[in-house]
């Protein structure tokens, strides 16, 4: 079968602009939704206006198909389309059914309770090594006085006498493309398919309290920003018996004024004198394991490397530390004494403009170089 072309299909000009091209795929589509024509090939015309429309609607995917028509090898024949349930069609779907609602799962099923967030802001070393702590979090807990049920004790919630306990309600709806019977959420039960007539005085009849929960939870050492941890059943309790959803901890992580993390390796910046990187001194490190000493080697440049193995953070997986990386930066003095500049003169007319220990491969050996030109 050969392809239409799909401005044809969609009936506009071949340079309609974007608008236009929603409009007429916007009628078209009311008009061959498979949920409303049941024509036999209406399925068929749905998904050639979807595809041409999906194509004319992005400005790339236009542009190629102007160029190469079907025959544009980048497109691969929109397999996707094959058995596509049109779910990808929100805004149609809602704009027939008013949001959706039609396919609820039995009310009176039991369903696992809702997860639950928290973010929990620890800081560089906390995260490093991590902590216990108590986390207090505001949840909905069933309550005591009718152990969920929402009824008064010693009453029953009732059946739904406008649902029968379904929760939902058929609703006949007059549309331009006739009659639809649309299903709701019952109104009288809130869906539940339940009715109280004695409502639990301390509930209100919803059978969840809110409460302020202590939760204890030990967090692992290593852990790093946005990684987040499972605290299992500590979300929302379940419904109609369903088990507690589960409570996940999301981990913010303060920056560091000193130290910089990647991964389970901890980068920083050391300022050593002049003096020092000429001669070469042994400095102390700060490290998030104590103070390390470290040789600094004579003739020492800035950005020169140091790794100090097992200084970095501990694996959250327990896969042994990462390491600490220290940077070397050089600090050119700035406010000299009468004394000190007398004596960096005095350095002056012995080393010359030589650079000291100097290489044929040094920055200064090839700065000169291109001065002599
Ligand atoms: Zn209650
Ligand atoms: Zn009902």
């Amino acid at each position: 079968m050969s392809k239409r072309d799909y401005y044809e299909v969609l009936g506009v000009a071949k340079d309609a602009s974007k608008d236009e091209i929603k409009k007429a795929y916007r009628k078209l589509a009311r008009q061959y939704h498979p949920d409303v024509n049941k024509e036999p090939d209406a399925t068929e015309k749905f998904k050639e206006i979807a595809e041409a429309y999906e194509v004319l609607s992005d400005d790339q995917k236009r542009a190629s198909y102007d160029r190469f028509g079907h025959a544009d090898p980048n497109q691969g024949g929109f397999g996707g389309f094959e058995g596509a349930d049109f779910g990808g069609f929100g805004d149609i779907f809602d704009m027939f059914f008013g949001g959706g609602g039609s396919r609820r799962r039995d009310p009176n099923a039991p369903r696992q309770g809702a997860d639950l967030q928290y973010t929990m802001t620890l800081d560089f070393k906390e995260a490093a090594f991590g902590k216990e702590t108590d986390l207090e979090i505001p949840k909905e807990e069933e309550c005591d006085t009718c152990h969920g049920s929402g009824a008064k004790p010693g009453t029953k919630p009732e059946t739904c006498s406008h649902c029968n306990g379904s929760g939902q309600l058929n609703v006949e709806q007059n549309t331009p493309f006739g009659r639809i019977v649309n299903r709701r959420v019952c109104h009288y039960c809130n869906g539940t398919g339940k009715m109280i007539k004695d409502k639990c005085s301390t509930c209100g009849g919803s059978g969840k309290v809110k409460k302020r929960k202590k939760i204890h939870v030990k967090i692992p050492a290593g852990v790093d920003e946005g990684q987040q941890m499972r605290v299992s059943g500590q979300g929302e309790p379940g419904i109609n018996g369903g088990p507690s959803g589960d409570l996940y901890v999301v981990f913010h992580v303060k920056p560091h004024e000193f130290f910089e993390r990647d991964g389970d390796d901890i980068y920083c910046e050391m300022p050593i004198t002049f003096v020092q990187a000429a001669l070469g001194d042994e400095i102390e490190v700060p490290t998030l394991h104590g103070k390390v000493k470290l040789k600094v080697p004579a003739g020492t440049q800035t950005g020169t490397n140091f790794r100090l193995r097992g200084k970095g953070v501990p694996n959250v997986r327990g896969y042994g530390q990462g390491d600490q990386h220290i940077k070397i930066r050089v600090v050119t003095p700035t406010k000299l004494s009468n004394r000190q500049k007398e004596l960096f003169r005095e350095l002056a007319e012995l080393t010359g403009d030589e650079a000291p220990a100097e290489h044929e491969d040094s920055f200064f050996a090839k700065v000169k170089r291109a001065f002599k030109g």
